[in-house]
C-alpha cells in the first residue's frame, strides 16, 4: 500500500475515533436514517424522529378518529401551538408566552415587519431595510408589505453589519443570523445595538441558525424573530415556523392578520377582534396540527442535547469537512464560507475552481447519486454554490470525511460531466 493511502486510512480511523468518543453520538438513533446515507442537507429538511412515525400515527388514529373533535381540548391541541412555541422559545433564550409555533417563516416575517412598521414609523422614518444578498423571500416579502402600507425597501449592497447600513429614514432592519449561502454567522447583539443606535427596529431571520447556533434573543435585545420549523428543528416538510416578540412591544404588537385564533376568547364568538395577551395574538387560523405534533417531535429530538454541545459538535464536523476536502481538492475548490468556525454557522459552502468551475449543480448531483446528499444554491444558471449541512445530532464524523473525500473523486474524475448529472430539477 502507498503511503498516501496508508495516509489516509490513518485519516478515516481518526475520523471514527471521534465518532467514538463523541458525547451525542447516541442521538443519531433517534432519526430514521438509512446507514448507507450521508446526509448533509439538514439544513434544508432535518432528518425524521422516530417518535414522529407513532406520534403522528397515535394522533391521526385515536386523537382524531376516535377523539374528533373532544381532542381539541383532551388532547390539547388548542395549547399546542404555544406548547411548542415555548419549547422552541427556550432554545432561543425566552420565556414563555413570547414565542409562538405558526404559519410559515414567510408569513411570521410579513407579521414582524408589519408590527415593526407600525411600532417605528413615521413621515420620515419610512424604510425596511435588507441585503440584497439574503434569502429572497425576506424580500420579497418586504416588497409585498409597503405595497399595503406604504413606504419603502431599500436592499443595501453593504454588509448590514456596518453601522452606515442605516439612516434617518431607516425604520426596521431584517436581518439573516446565518446566510443561507456562504453559511456567514452575524454577531446577534452588536449588529442589534447598532440598529437601535440608528433610531430602527430589528426583525431576526432564525431560518439557519436555530436548533444548530446558540441564540440569547434577550441578551441580544433583539425586537423581532422567525425562523423555520422543517430545518435544524426537524420539524417535517413545510412545519410551521415560529415568531417571537420581545415583551416590550407585546402590547403594540399589531399582527396585519387579526383571525380568531390570536383573539383573547375566540370561544367567545365575539365580533369584535380583541388580541390574545403576549404572541399568542401572532396566531391567525386554525392550526395544523398533525403538522405541529411532527414539529413538537423535531424539538424534542433536540432540546435535551443542549445548544452548546451541539455547536461544539457542529463545527469539530464543519473543520474536519473543510480540512479534509481542502486536503483532497487542492485549487479545485475554493471555500465560500468563512474560514474563523467563530463566523460560520453550520453548513459550509464552496465553489468549483479550473476545470470543474460552473458545474456545481452536476456536482452535487453526481455527489447524491453516491449517496453523499448536500445541495446547490444557484448564482446564475448551473454555476453556484455547493452546500453542506452539519446537523449535529445525527451527522457523523465518518459522514464528515467520507463527504470530503468523495466531492474529490467526483472531481478528480469529472464524472459530474455524464449528461443525467446536469438535468436540472424543479427543487434544488
Ligand atoms: C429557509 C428560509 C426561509 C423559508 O421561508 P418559508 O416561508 O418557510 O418557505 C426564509 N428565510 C430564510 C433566511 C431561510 O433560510
Amino acid at each position: 500500500m502507498d503511503r498516501a493511502a496508508t495516509n489516509d486510512l490513518a485519516a478515516r480511523a481518526e475520523a471514527r475515533h471521534l465518532d467514538a468518543h463523541d458525547p451525542l453520538a447516541f442521538a443519531r438513533e433517534r432519526f430514521e436514517l438509512a446507514p448507507d446515507v450521508i446526509y448533509l442537507d439538514g439544513n434544508s429538511l432535518g432528518a425524521l424522529p422516530k417518535t414522529a412515525i407513532d406520534r403522528i400515527s397515535n394522533a391521526v388514529r385515536i386523537e382524531w378518529g376516535r377523539g374528533l373533535i373532544g381532542s381539541w381540548n383532551d388532547a390539547g391541541w388548542f395549547d399546542l401551538p404555544r406548547r411548542v412555541g415555548d419549547a422552541i422559545g427556550a432554545m432561543l433564550g425566552a420565556g414563555p408566552n413570547e414565542c409562538l409555533a405558526c404559519d410559515s417563516t414567510s408569513v411570521n416575517l410579513y407579521k414582524a415587519l408589519s408590527a415593526a412598521i407600525k411600532l417605528n414609523a413615521d413621515s420620515k422614518r419610512d424604510t425596511i431595510v435588507g441585503h440584497v444578498d439574503e434569502f429572497p423571500t425576506d424580500a420579497y416579502v418586504a416588497q409585498g408589505l409597503v405595497q399595503q402600507l406604504g413606504g419603502r425597501v431599500r436592499l443595501s449592497t453593504i454588509d448590514l453589519d456596518r453601522a452606515d447600513a442605516f439612516d434617518a429614514r431607516t425604520a426596521v432592519v431584517m436581518l439573516t443570523h446565518v446566510d443561507y449561502k456562504s453559511g456567514a454567522l452575524r454577531e446577534m447583539r452588536g449588529v442589534t445595538e447598532r440598529v437601535h443606535a440608528a433610531g430602527a427596529l430589528v426583525v431576526w431571520d432564525l431560518a439557519h441558525s436555530a436548533g444548530a447556533v446558540p441564540i440569547d434573543l434577550h441578551a441580544a435585545d433583539a425586537d423581532f424573530a422567525v425562523g423555520c420549523g422543517y430545518k435544524y428543528l426537524n420539524g417535517g416538510p413545510g412545519a410551521p415556523a415560529f415568531i417571537w416578540v420581545h415583551p416590550r412591544h407585546h402590547r403594540r404588537f399589531e399582527t396585519p392578520i387579526s383571525g380568531w385564533f390570536g383573539h383573547a376568547a375566540p370561544f367567545d364568538f365575539s365580533p369584535q377582534y380583541a388580541p390574545a395577551e403576549g404572541v399568542a395574538r401572532a396566531g391567525a387560523g386554525t392550526p395544523p396540527i398533525l403538522s405541529i405534533i411532527a414539529l413538537e417531535c423535531g424539538v424534542q429530538s433536540i432540546a435535551d442535547l443542549g445548544i452548546e454541545t451541539l455547536r461544539e459538535k457542529s463545527i469539530a464536523l464543519s473543520e474536519l469537512f473543510i480540512a479534509t476536502a481542502r486536503k483532497h481538492c487542492g485549487d479545485s475548490i475554493e471555500l465560500a464560507s468563512p474560514v474563523d468556525p467563530a463566523h460560520r454557522g453550520s453548513h459550509v459552502a464552496w465553489r468549483a475552481k479550473g476545470a470543474a468551475a460552473g458545474h456545481e449543480y452536476a456536482i452535487v448531483q453526481a455527489l447524491i447519486a453516491r449517496g453523499v446528499i448536500g445541495d446547490f444554491r444557484s448564482e446564475g444558471g448551473a454555476s453556484g454554490l455547493i452546500r453542506f449541512g452539519f446537523a449535529p445530532a445525527y451527522v457523523r464524523f465518518v459522514d464528515a470525511y467520507d463527504a470530503a473525500i468523495q466531492l474529490a473523486d467526483v472531481i478528480a474524475t469529472e464524472s459530474y460531466l455524464r449528461s443525467e448529472f446536469r438535468r436540472r430539477a424543479t427543487v434544488t
